[in-house]
């Protein structure tokens, strides 16, 4: 064995196989993949191998077409067998909602480009699929590309096209220890020591075992999952094609061919964990015993949906595990903190997310970046939080009893919550606040009546007028929002403003001033949608997403300059914002500083009432507004003063439901939506905050964008023909039946009474007045770009 290579993969299972691929097959060939027993020996061999396109983020619905894509070419590549059967897959809806939503699922796949599905009545259905019974059912979806692979033989056939690239494979080596060195890390394995500079944990049901070895608390754990495969049946038998892959939404299973008879999979609604802290060290190609009795009501509805089950025996059981994280996707990526540490695990569908799996982390390793934008799974979505094993078995285990339980936009899910509160929690609740969560903290919606419940849907929602109203006393009072939801982050240190200057395009602010910053990565793409906040005194602030705080931070560290020190302010500041044309006259109570001369996007500390405060005047509803941050501690009191000073002129709290729909009135764009890591500043207007004339991380990109043929795409704002249902995001738009782009966030813009949405589409039809058509919900409706900013184009409001 050798002693060094450049990167150490653990773990023989679908996912370290694809990742070793990966990087011989993109030109790193002194890799080498250590296995404790045999390339499968984990949840890999018992899987059932199918594969099937659709997954609810478009993102991960890419990387999942990728490796359908990728398996012809393994195959190929590696002479190994991998009992390739494209059968086609069906997805069926059985509840009305269902079949719309299938029918928006299919309208997204269009928008990112996956073409080879149609949507299929019940009869086409039960002609692809003739044991199926069609009782209860709506519709369904197709797809060409849906199957069913041999899971052993597709591990193999990933080692052994790495292997013909100058990869290693050793098996029978169990890794026992990880230490980090200055140059990366030491693996010490059974049969000795390798110094790497990369180490990526692949160990799938070990994984939490191999993330302790580096002192790392992953979010992740393993759930029992059940098949059978059937006897033959002899309905079966009579055709002369193999049924396709079929997924029965809401009776909860999957089932594809197994030579002459079926398997069938089970999500079990009463979901069962196995062996949170990882799988003993001993565990090899033992299952465990089936438990019908848990599984009663999905199998009694598996064997209706196929009658034919009813009438033969069952071959063989499987009850065995797999790995989940708290949202189902995988964990991918550099662990924030750990330098050449690499996440490559939460797979919970290896076979068929693999491949987007292996490429986006050999990508991310090699280039410093993957290709595509893979936030969705990226390992630095969670922070510390997430590490608590209570936590984990709530979040995961939702996450498996409702994995064929259709979620609606609206649906606020109960698992690992209430978590962090801010102060002002019991207060706001008894005042009728509806929470949402982001990250780890709670966030106000909307406030209610008490008593009031919001059924969820996938259209307008009974808080719809609720809404409303918090919009309209925004903009023609003031209103109150807690702003704990931000991330805050401290910059000082002689180097701080040197820093600060690299790492974001724009401008810096002058002291007393804010101003909107684009960060981007290397190549030119965004990596932040930042304010920078100049406090005057040494100290700066950048204020962003709170959701993203770890993901944020782990780029700081990656960019990091001597003399800078930054702290994440996340857990001591808090605060609230005021917004409306009568924020100034509420705010000037309440201090005797030069607050009515702060002018738009200036900033300072002042004494709001007993409090030392830091305020912003700016504000995302596009009024005149004050961002006021307090210390954790004092946010109970704040908002108290700030109601108080405010009732004379009718203050009224409100939520986030109001604030995306204030700001999508003033074509604000917002991370994850009109923002992503996959778009650049030139694609979505983030170009003209730009200081083309200074140095920053990402300029020659960005000016080859600039100086280049312009993007491909062009960021507009949209009003459609809508009819009780708003965009959300990732619709198609066309023009004369071809697609010209897609929505990237829509709903109502309560205050200029339309649906609105903004949009990536090409230049050509990005002119205001273009007639286009766009679908909502499944349903084509007739749209134009309009103008940006539909609210106050000119500013005034916000400039006061
Ligand atoms: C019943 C069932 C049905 C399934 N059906 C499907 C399906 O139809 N389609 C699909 O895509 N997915 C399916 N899955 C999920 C699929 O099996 C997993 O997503 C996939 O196997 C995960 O692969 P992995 O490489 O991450 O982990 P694993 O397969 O668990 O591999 C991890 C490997 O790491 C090795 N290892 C761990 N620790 C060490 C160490 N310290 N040193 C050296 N080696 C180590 C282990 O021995 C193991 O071989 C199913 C799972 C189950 C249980």
């Amino acid at each position: 064995m050798k002693s060094h290579y450049r990167v150490v993969v653990i773990g023989g299972g679908v996912v370290g196989a694809s990742v070793l691929y990966h990087l011989a097959k993109m030109g790193w060939s002194d890799v080498c993949l250590i296995e404790r027993s045999v390339l499968t020996a984990g949840s890999s061999w018992h899987a059932a191998g199918g594969f099937h396109a659709l997954n609810a983020d478009p993102n991960i619905a890419q990387l999942q077409s990728y490796t359908i894509d990728l398996f012809d070419d393994i195959q190929e590549e590696s002479g190994q067998n991998i009992g390739l059967h494209r059968t086609g897959g069906l997805t069926m809806a059985g509840t009305p909602d269902r079949w719309e939503w299938l029918q928006s699922a299919y309208r997204t796949f269009q928008s990112i480009g996956i073409h080879d599905c149609r949507l299929v009545t019940v009869e086409e259905a039960l002609a692809l699929n003739p044991i199926m019974s069609g009782d209860g059912l709506l519709g369904g979806m197709w797809a060409d590309r849906e199957g069913y692979i041999d899971t052993t033989g597709t591990v193999h056939a990933y080692a052994g096209a790495a292997k013909k690239r100058g990869a290693t494979v050793i098996e029978h080596n169990r890794v026992l220890e990880l230490n980090q060195t200055l140059q990366g890390w030491e693996v010490i394995t059974e049969k000795g020591t390798i110094n790497c500079e990369h180490v990526v944990n692949a160990a799938g049901l070990w994984a939490k075992q191999v993330g302790r070895m580096a002192g790392v608390e992953l979010p992740v754990s393993p759930l029992n999952h059940h098949y059978l495969i059937s006897d033959t049946i002899p309905q079966l038998e009579e055709l002369d094609f193999e049924v396709p892959m079929t997924v029965d939404l809401e009776g909860f299973t999957y089932l594809r061919q197994d030579q002459k008879g079926v398997l069938l999979g089970i999500y079990e609604v009463n979901h069962q964990h196995w062996m949170m802290d990882g799988a003993p060290w001993e565990y090899g190609f033992e299952l465990q015993q089936e438990d019908p009795d848990r599984i009663e009501n999905e199998l009694t509805m598996g064997f209706e949906r196929y009658p034919c089950l009813q009438e033969v025996g069952v071959k063989t059981w499987v009850n065995g595990a797999f790995t989940f994280s708290p949202d189902g996707n995988p964990l991918v990526g550099p662990v924030p903190g750990k330098r050449g540490y690499w996440s490559a695990c939460a797979v919970m569908a290896g076979f068929l997310q693999g491949g987007g799996v292996g490429k986006s982390l050999a990508e991310w390793m090699i280039n410093g970046t993957p290709e595509a934008d893979v936030y969705g799974m990226d390992v630095a979505r969670y922070g510390i939080w997430a590490e608590n094993k209570q936590y984990i078995k709530e979040t995961t285990g939702q996450f498996y009893t409702r994995r064929f339980v259709m979620t609606y936009p609206n649906e606020q899910l109960p698992a690992g919550r209430p978590l962090k509160t801010a102060g002002a929690y019991a207060d706001m609740s008894a005042a009728g606040c509806q929470w949402g969560r982001s990250w780890d903290l709670e966030v106000p919606l909307y406030f209610a009546e008490p008593g009031f419940v919001e059924a969820p849907s996938l259209k307008r929602s009974n808080a719809h007028e609720i809404v409303a109203d918090e919009c309209q006393a925004v903009r023609n009072g003031v209103g109150l929002l807690d702003i704990s939801g931000f991330s805050r982050f401290e910059v000082s240190g002689p180097n701080a403003e040197k820093w600060l200057d690299r790492i974001m395009a724009s401008k810096l602010p002058a002291p007393g001033r804010a101003k909107l910053a684009p960060m981007l990565a290397e190549d030119g793409r965004l990596k932040g949608d930042l304010t920078v906040f100049n406090w005057g005194d040494g100290t700066w602030w950048i204020m962003g997403s709170y959701y993203l705080r770890t993901w944020h931070m782990r780029w700081f560290d990656d960019h990091m300059m001597e003399g800078v020190t930054l702290r994440d302010l996340g857990e001591e500041m808090a605060g609230f914002s005021l917004a409306g044309p009568a924020s100034l006259n509420v705010i000037e109570k309440l201090t005797d500083g030069p607050i009515a001369d702060l002018k738009f996007m200036g900033c300072g500390s002042f004494d709001i009432g007993l409090l030392r405060c830091k305020v912003g005047r700016l504000s995302v509803a596009g009024e005149r507004g004050y961002e006021v941050h307090c210390r954790a501690g004092d946010h109970a009191v704040l908002r108290r003063i700030l109601l108080q000073a405010g009732a004379d002129a009718g203050i009224r709290e409100y939520g986030f439901n109001a604030l995306l729909s204030l700001r999508l009135e003033k074509s604000f764009g917002i991370w994850n939506a009109e923002f992503t890591q996959g778009y650049t500043p030139g694609m979505t207007g983030m170009d003209r905050w730009i200081d083309w004339d200074k140095d920053f991380v990402g300029k020659s990109a960005a000016v080859a964008e600039r100086d280049g043929n312009g993007p491909s795409q062009t960021l507009v704002t949209m009003e459609i023909d809508a009819n009780g249902a708003d965009a959300s995001g990732f619709e198609p738009i066309w023009s004369d039946g071809v697609q010209v782009g897609f929505v990237t966030s829509g709903g109502f813009g309560h205050t200029v009474g339309k649906s609105l949405a903004m949009a990536l589409v090409d230049p050509a039809h990005s002119r205001a007045g273009t007639e286009v058509s766009v679908h909502v919900v499944g349903v084509e409706r007739q749209a134009r770009i309009i103008a940006a900013s539909p609210y106050d184009p000119d500013g005034k409001a916000m400039r006061g």
